[in-house]
């Protein structure tokens, strides 16, 4: 396989990743080329303060601009990129280019608030310097930490509970923030949560989606704002697509939200002119 695909090529051998789809292989092929050719491209979905209905900051999200297949979405090359390795040099250069798009809206008088930027969990594995790049990378582009979250899932953070304490209390000490994203999905334990170095929870949409019409994902997403609430955590809920979810969450206090209903994930350009505009709900 890897001898028809010339020098570049990834030798991923079926006996390692069990048998992997052929439309694994041509991405995983071609991924390493896009990292070189910058082919990944940052979106930012709004994040709205549900008190004002304002623009508080942005979650940056990634899509693959693919010279032959168009757009390809998150759920379909970041699993390659995580088995190929690539993800760290994925993730490295979203880091920097987010970092650097914020010094661009600060020339411009932009008040963007904060962008959070996701995380895997191969950048919570002892040797792979996480606080030393993103300490790079903010002192390289000239960003006051207090702009930047980093996302991370409770499953990351139970692979390796100590070490990733440590190192999200040394982030913090940074001046970061740090969000646990899809929160209620994984499996961590609540006698843990006390102790993790984390500033917010973000709800996963799993449990926005029928919180008007079902009364156990409603009890479940009031116990997670009130969780949140008393260890002094901001709380986010992702996925909110309609009028009556937002006025449910504004009503029991959740402070913030992304969604459809406000904007879809969008390009830097379009994005900038949301925020310019003042768009609110
Ligand atoms: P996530 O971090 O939980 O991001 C939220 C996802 O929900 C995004 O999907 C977003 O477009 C989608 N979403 C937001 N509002 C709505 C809504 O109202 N309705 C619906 N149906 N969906 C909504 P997206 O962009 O496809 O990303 C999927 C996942 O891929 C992300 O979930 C994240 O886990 C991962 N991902 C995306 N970008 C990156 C990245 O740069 N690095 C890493 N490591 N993972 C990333
Ligand atoms: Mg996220
Ligand atoms: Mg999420
Ligand atoms: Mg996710």
């Amino acid at each position: 396989y890897a001898k028809t695909h010339g020098r570049n090529s990834y030798k991923l051998y079926t006996a390692d990743l069990n048998v992997q789809s052929s439309e694994f292989m041509a991405l995983a092929n071609s991924l390493h080329r896009a990292l070189d050719r910058h082919e990944i491209r940052v979106f930012y979905q709004p994040l709205v303060s549900l008190q004002t209905g304002k623009i508080v900051g942005a979650e940056a999200l990634a899509r693959w601009q693919h010279p032959d297949l168009g757009i390809i979405m998150p759920n379909k090359f970041i699993p390659v990129a995580e088995q190929t390795g690539l993800i760290l040099r994925l993730s490295e250069q979203i880091l920097f280019e987010v970092c650097e798009q914020m010094r661009i809206w600060e020339s411009m008088g932009l008040d963007y608030g904060w962008i959070a930027v996701n995380l895997s969990g191969q950048h919570f594995q002892p040797d792979n310097n996480l606080l030393e790049i993103v300490a790079k990378v903010l002192k390289e582009t000239g960003i006051d930490p207090l702009h930047l979250e980093l996302e991370l899932t409770e499953g990351i953070i139970m692979q390796n509970v100590e070490f990733t304490i440590a190192l999200l209390s040394d982030l913090q000490d940074l001046g970061v923030k740090v969000a646990i994203d899809d929160f209620g999905t994984g499996y961590s334990s609540l006698s843990y949560l006390k102790h993790f170095p984390v500033n917010a929870l973000k709800i996963d949409r799993c449990f926005i989606q029928d919180v008007t019409s079902d009364r156990h994902d409603a009890t479940i997403c009031l116990a997670i704002i009130d969780l949140a609430h008393s260890l002094a955590l901001e709380v986010i809920a992702e996925g909110v697509e309609t009028q009556e979810q937002f006025q449910f969450l504004k009503d029991h206090g959740c402070d913030h939200m992304q969604g459809y209903l406000f904007s879809q994930p969008l390009p830097t350009a379009e994005f900038a002119k949301m925020l310019s505009d003042g768009k609110s709900l």
